[in-house]
């Protein structure tokens, strides 16, 4: 039988992060996770980057965030949950066109400002190219989203060391499924709320472990609906992969991947 229960390069488990709002202390949590190999997502809002006094000059932005994502976070930083549907196609959009110039790829991920939203939302977002959106619900769990336009993460960065400790022993014990920790918070919180010991120590609990996928956020959202999207025969013999990815699973209990385009047969 098949099962798509394994994650890119064939790695069980999975750990993101995200930051919102940009800040001029990005710089140095990146050195942190570039240290520590661990990846990310920094959800930005453009507006700040178009004033008197952005916190980084945007064409700063593709070396600042290499290797990791940027993403929307809305231009104004308004509460989407106020906003009607045109209001959120211009908050979406123009954020959108900015960054992507400076990213120099397209922009397709989204944190909801203030962490507001309703499921009203979810229909203009698509309209905008938007593919996943994280709020600020922690779940205290380690699952992968149900929905990715309400993408709930495990928990803030105040518990982050906690959590990485419990996230080592939850994949430590019997294997029913690949497992998610999903940390989020700001830059601009370090000092104020959070010591950067405290983020240091977190990435190196959870550096260098040979069953984990360190991922930005939209690479976990493409690589599952890449998966999802394989086409399997009757009788689980043959697996065709549609997509422009190599996509991992097991067959009766082996692992095993088919390349993008191809067609694997048991
Ligand atoms: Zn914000």
């Amino acid at each position: 039988m098949i099962e798509l229960n394994i994650l890119k390069d064939g790695k069980r488990h999975a750990v993101t992060m995200s930051f919102d709002d940009g800040d001029r202390r990005d710089e140095r949590l990146v050195s942190i996770f570039n240290e520590y190999g661990i990846r990310g997502t920094f959800h930005l809002n453009s507006g700040r980057y178009q004033g008197e006094h952005p916190p980084v000059r945007p064409e700063e932005l593709s070396s600042l965030y290499a290797g990791h994502e940027i993403a929307c976070h809305g231009v104004r930083h308004a509460s989407m949950s106020y906003l009607d549907p045109t209001a959120i196609l211009h908050e979406i959009m123009a954020d959108r066109i900015f960054l992507e110039k400076y990213a120099g790829y397209p922009v397709r991920g989204l944190s909801y400002a203030n962490g507001k939203y309703t499921e009203s939302c979810f229909s203009p977002l698509s309209a905008c190219g938007i593919v996943y959106s994280r709020t600020t619900c922690d779940t205290g769990d380690f699952k992968f989203p149900e929905n990715f336009l309400a993408w709930h993460p495990t928990t803030h960065q105040a518990k982050s060391v906690e959590y990485a400790k419990n996230f080592l022993s939850a994949i430590s014990g019997y294997y029913s499924g690949p497992k998610l920790l999903y940390i989020w918070g700001h830059s601009h919180e370090f000092e104020r709320m959070v010591s950067w010991a405290q983020m240091e120590e977190c990435c190196k609990i959870l550096s260098g472990d040979d069953r984990i996928w360190y991922a930005t956020n939209i690479e976990i959202h493409d690589y599952l609906k890449a998966q999802r999207a394989l086409i399997l025969s009757a009788d689980h013999k043959m697996v065709f992969n549609p997509s422009a990815q190599r996509i991992w699973f097991t067959c009766d209990g082996e692992v095993t991947s088919v390349a993008p385009g191809e067609m694997w047969r048991a």
